[in-house]
């Protein structure tokens, strides 16, 4: 039976997958550390969905907690696939809209500037592979691709857009290039489900967008990820 580990950084935007399939909380399971473990079988899949939990009284977003939530995650349950699934910002321009699924099919940071020769540059960028079969996955399913980017602030600086933009960057968020990252230390395949929650060049207060669409959206990768799984079986099969 191959095991898919999802890497989720909201509660908000787990939970409806976490309804969907019935999973149940491994209580403890990564103590002390506050990573939440859900698990569940789903057709010949061992399913496990594992939150980042909380600090500060709100959910652990960003790079430094998908990372080692993510080491953690590989190290104890030797998963064949990391499944990171998520919300992000996108852009108008590209043809985004509210809830619109994504495969990412490339990733890296947008907001590490690190001068110096090429490969302090590309070593800041990161670019990380993806999962071979993300674009292949994509066209069964009909999802959009495109280019993630992550940076550790919601907000989008001058610099940053610059540096989206100029890498082909299409979709924002806060903790696919960290996850891709020790994926990539460890070669553990990363497959990348965004789903839209604001517009990046759409005019509105971030923060605001977010708020009003994250149930929208997470409802969206519960639905996206219910036609996913079933796909994962068969490509799994052909291996
Ligand atoms: N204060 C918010 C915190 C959410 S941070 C709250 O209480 O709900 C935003 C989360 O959504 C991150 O996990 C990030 O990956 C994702 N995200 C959605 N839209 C984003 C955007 N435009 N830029 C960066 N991250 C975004």
């Amino acid at each position: 039976m191959k095991k898919i580990c999802y890497i989720v950084a909201m509660r908000a935007e787990a939970r409806p997958f976490i309804e969907e399939y019935h999973l149940k909380e491994v209580k403890d399971f990564f103590a002390p550390y506050p990573f939440l473990l859900y698990q569940g079988i789903a057709g010949n899949i061992e399913l496990s969905v594992v939150l980042n939990g909380e600090q500060h009284g709100s959910d652990l977003v960003g790079c430094e907690a998908a990372s080692i939530t993510t080491y953690a995650a590989i190290e104890r349950l030797h998963p064949d696939l990391i499944v990171n699934s998520g919300t992000c910002g996108a852009f108008k321009a590209d043809g985004a809209e509210i809830a619109d699924i994504y495969i990412g099919n490339a990733v890296m940071f947008h907001d590490r500037r690190v001068p110096g020769d090429d490969a302090w540059g590309t070593q800041a960028l990161g670019n990380y592979p993806v999962w071979s079969k993300a674009e292949e996955l994509a066209r069964l399913l009909d999802f959009k691709t495109g280019k993630v980017t992550t940076g550790s602030s919601l907000d989008m600086q001058p610099v940053d857009l610059e540096i989206i933009r100029s890498n082909g960057g299409q979709l924002k968020d806060m903790e696919a290039a960290a996850i891709a990252f020790t994926c990539s230390l460890t070669q553990t395949p990363i497959l990348i489900v965004k789903s839209v929650t604001d517009l990046c060049d759409g005019g509105e207060k971030t923060f605001e967008e977010f708020s009003k669409n994250l149930a929208a959206a997470s409802q969206a990768l519960r639905d996206a990820n219910k036609r996913i799984i079933p796909k994962l079986e068969i490509v799994f099969d052909e291996e």
